[in-house]
């Protein structure tokens, strides 16, 4: 057995090490976001760069991605992540408070949270627990520091749903509850919301059937008439050959790699000759990108000013 002092001073020494190299992975991150190598290497976000090319888990990932922001907007809480007084959870926990608050700031017409404020947060973060920064930041904004709405799959293939729900939404649930009773015997959330989720389809289904023969229609209408011209307009016919032959996900690939993108998230047909430089509306110069990627290509065009 070892000396327990030798072994305390090693094990001192590599979480030092470890909580620098905490560090220097936040800033290689916010290089990597800054010039959109992420882009270039094919992944729509750099939290799917940092997922799948760096194996994070996907908490992981979130943590460091948001406290590189924490440090974007106050570069003097590095010193303190180094130090290990504030964890990656209480200052990724610190970002998200921040961007929902100016989210919801915006909304209202309100001013955004100022630097000053956002550094007393931060500074009143430093040695805090995770429950005691959850604490702070709902006595500083309960509506935006509540639990974020989440989802989580379970290994039993069901999948938990987690949201706080204002009373008047409660009031409904429970008004509901007893008025379809006779659908949900047990009275559980889980059995309301299926009942709910079934008839909510059936009536937007039938209502989105009837607008999609109105659009046919009107479609049908218009090709005939710019038929002739150059237009940015693709008829659903192409869209649907072009969906199909890019097998419904972002075509964007690393010259490099060949890795491909793959996502099958807001999905944008890109002229791959530009519009704006002549090219055709057809099928054969039209390709799925995700959005980020058909910014992206834009910008290396010096279509759209980065
Ligand atoms: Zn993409």
């Amino acid at each position: 057995m070892r000396n327990r002092q030798i072994v305390l001073s090693e094990i001192q020494n590599a979480v030092a090490h470890e909580r620098k190299s905490q560090l220097r992975v936040l800033h290689l991150l916010r290089e990597i976001e800054c010039d959109g190598h992420y882009l270039e290497m094919g992944y729509p976000s750099l939290f799917e760069f940092a997922t799948q090319s760096l194996g994070y888990s996907a908490g992981a990932a979130h943590r460091r991605i948001q406290s590189m922001r924490l440090l974007k907007t106050l570069p003097e809480m590095a010193s303190k992540i180094e130090e290990g007084s504030l964890s990656l959870c209480v200052a990724a926990k610190t970002q998200s408070f921040f961007k929902s608050e100016d989210k919801k700031r915006k909304s209202e017409g309100a001013a955004k949270l100022s630097l000053p404020t956002k550094q007393e947060i931060a500074h009143s973060m430093v040695g805090a627990s995770m429950r005691e920064c959850e604490k702070k930041l709902v006595e500083i904004s309960p509506a935006t520091a509540l639990p974020a709405e989440k989802t989580r799959e379970l290994s039993t293939g069901k999948t938990l749903i987690q949201f706080s729900a204002a009373q008047e939404l409660m009031e409904k649930l429970e008004k509901l509850k007893e008025m379809l009773a006779h659908q949900n015997p047990d009275g559980s959330y889980e059995g309301l919301i299926e009942v709910l989720a079934d008839m909510a389809l059936k009536k937007v289904g039938s209502e989105k059937s009837a607008q999609k023969t109105a659009k046919n229609n009107a479609d049908t209408a218009s090709v005939s008439t710019v038929e002739k011209e150059r237009s940015r307009y693709i008829p659903v016919e192409i869209k649907r050959s072009v969906f199909a032959r890019d097998g419904g996900c972002c075509t964007y690939e690393d010259k490099k790699t060949a890795k491909r993108c793959g996502s099958r998230f807001a999905l944008e047909y890109d002229h791959i000759k530009p519009f704006a430089w002549g090219g055709e509306t057809s099928e054969a110069n039209l390709t799925l990108r995700c959005r980020s990627h058909n910014v992206y290509t834009a910008k290396k065009q010096g279509l759209i000013r980065s």
